[in-house]
């Protein structure tokens, strides 16, 4: 190994490859230490070390022999959360319930990756099934925040944004169910992705809540978040609901155009936002309108039903999604039940999780004959007036700005006794899994020397993901 320095963007480094500067091998081995020398914050459940040294040297082989043969991410390296099926591999969503499941076949996300000579270094931890916003209700245990392990990354896609952060991989594959990919970039200092529902496949990606749930990506450079969103999404014949537009050249950005940007005021009053986020906020804001944008803030009225919708209808999803858990068909299976019916509910009872098994009663429960009207009904209905009052507003305007979160990561343990409290830590980023626009977190440059971090939140239209990206091409440097 030469221990040449890997540049920080994916165009940089294949520059670099093509120029034979660096081969794959060496990419990989430089991540592969990091990756293992930093076990103590628990971000990989599995390395697949040889696998991707050997796929590695496969890829310098084919470079060698037909430069022109090369795909679009050759010697990408990315790491995948563990709600995501890589043929012949385990999977198990952070769930002792899945334990011993091994992948029959490639998420949709996953086989185009590898189609475009992308290298998978390994399977990270995750909330289990996505529920959660810290990465501690993972059987695995919790991830730690690589700036300080005594923080919580964020989550359920923490070790996501962890495995990025820390250099040991160059671009991390999430889940975006309310936030789960741009809270934790923005408690761990890079950039997630949440595209347009529909735009990449679902095909291959464990169900948490189908109706919201999105692939989402990670990593420090939005340009390589654009790049990988090129060639992952657009239709796929085993997903009935993506999208039949196919996929775009997100990365060839529009330059010098002055954008429309509304903020939501009530999200900037909102009592539960930090001085410091408000402060970095309405810096960001100032720049932005220096800068020739046009910003202002609209009112936005049902701030405060975003999380309780959210909470009813993505409770119910789950309690239908992880019924094909029972013992039978996948992974853990309890020891010498009785009868059937023990089989079923001391295997769901052994293998789901604390919040895993109360999101599965309180959405039984909404769901149930006697409160179905009063709550699930009534959040679909909340839920369509809040989709009218967001594409009103960006009928208006390009984009909507908002923090992604409230405050900083706070300490482990520090809110696990308090789901409710938890739950509301989320108000700012489930809008975009309610209404279906592609949402971006970037970072927000600080200005003290502490290892807390901050993001800003930009939301565009529906299914207009290259805008989104060339507003933050045009304006990253503002952030
Ligand atoms: N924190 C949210 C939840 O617990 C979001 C999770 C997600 O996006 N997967 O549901």
């Amino acid at each position: 190994m030469t221990g040449k320095k890997i540049p920080v963007s994916y165009q940089l480094l294949k520059k670099e490859i093509l120029e034979g500067n660096i081969s794959i091998e060496e990419v990989v081995s430089q991540y592969l230490d990091i990756a293992e020398a930093s076990s103590h914050l628990n971000v990989y459940i599995e390395i697949y070390k040889e696998e991707a040294l050997a796929r590695a040297r496969e890829l310098d082989q084919k470079l060698k022999d037909n430069p022109a043969s090369a795909g679009r991410l050759l010697g990408l390296v990315v790491s995948v959360k563990d709600v995501l099926c890589y043929k012949s591999h385990p999977v198990t969503a952070g769930s002792k319930i899945l334990q011993g499941f091994n992948s029959a076949f490639n998420a949709t996300a996953i086989n185009r990756l590898i189609e475009e000579d992308a290298i998978i270094i390994g399977r990270v931890n995750c909330d289990e099934f996505a529920m959660g916003s810290t990465n501690e209700n993972s059987y695995y245990g919790p991830t730690m925040n690589g700036d300080n392990p005594d923080l919580i990354p964020g989550g359920s896609s923490g070790a996501s944004a962890v495995s990025v952060q820390i250099g040991s991989c160059m671009v991390s594959l999430g889940s975006d169910t309310g936030g789960s990919v741009r809270q934790p970039a923005s408690f761990c200092g890079v950039t997630g992705f949440k595209p347009s529902y529909g735009r990449i496949s679902r095909y291959g990606l464990i169900a948490y809540a189908s109706s919201f749930d999105q692939i989402g990506i990670l990593s420090r450079s939005y340009d390589d978040i654009a790049l990988v969103l090129e060639c992952i999404a657009g239709p796929d014949e085993y997903d009935s609901t993506a999208t039949m537009i196919p996929s775009d050249l997100y990365s060839e950005y529009d330059t010098g155009k002055a954008y429309r940007i509304a903020y939501i005021k009530e999200a900037i009053d909102h009592p539960s936002l930090s001085e410091i986020n408000r402060r970095l906020f309405s810096g960001f804001k100032e720049r932005l309108t220096d800068a020739g944008h046009k910003v202002d803030a609209v009112s936005f009225s049902l701030l405060d039903y975003l999380v309780p919708v959210y909470y009813i209808l993505t409770t119910a999803e789950a309690s239908s999604n992880l019924s094909r858990y029972d013992g039978v068909r996948y992974g853990y299976r309890s020891d010498k039940p009785a009868d059937i019916h023990t089989l079923y509910t001391q295997s769901r009872g052994e293998g789901f999780g604390m919040e895993v098994k109360r999101r599965i009663m309180l959405g039984a429960f909404v769901l149930s004959a006697g409160y179905y009207d009063a709550y699930y009904k009534k959040a679909q209905s909340v839920r369509n007036l809040i989709k009218k009052e967001i594409e009103q507003i960006l009928d208006r305007y390009d984009f909507i700005m908002m923090p992604c979160t409230t405050g900083k990561a706070w300490k482990l343990g520090e809110m696990m006794k308090d789901p409710v409290e938890m739950y509301l830590s989320d108000v700012f980023t489930v809008l975009a899994n309610l209404t279906g626009q592609p949402a971006i977190s970037i970072p927000l440059k600080v200005d003290n020397d502490t290892p807390d971090h901050y993001g800003v939140q930009i939301l565009g239209k529906s299914m207009q993901e290259k805008t989104l990206f060339s507003f933050i091409n045009n304006s990253i440097k503002l952030a």
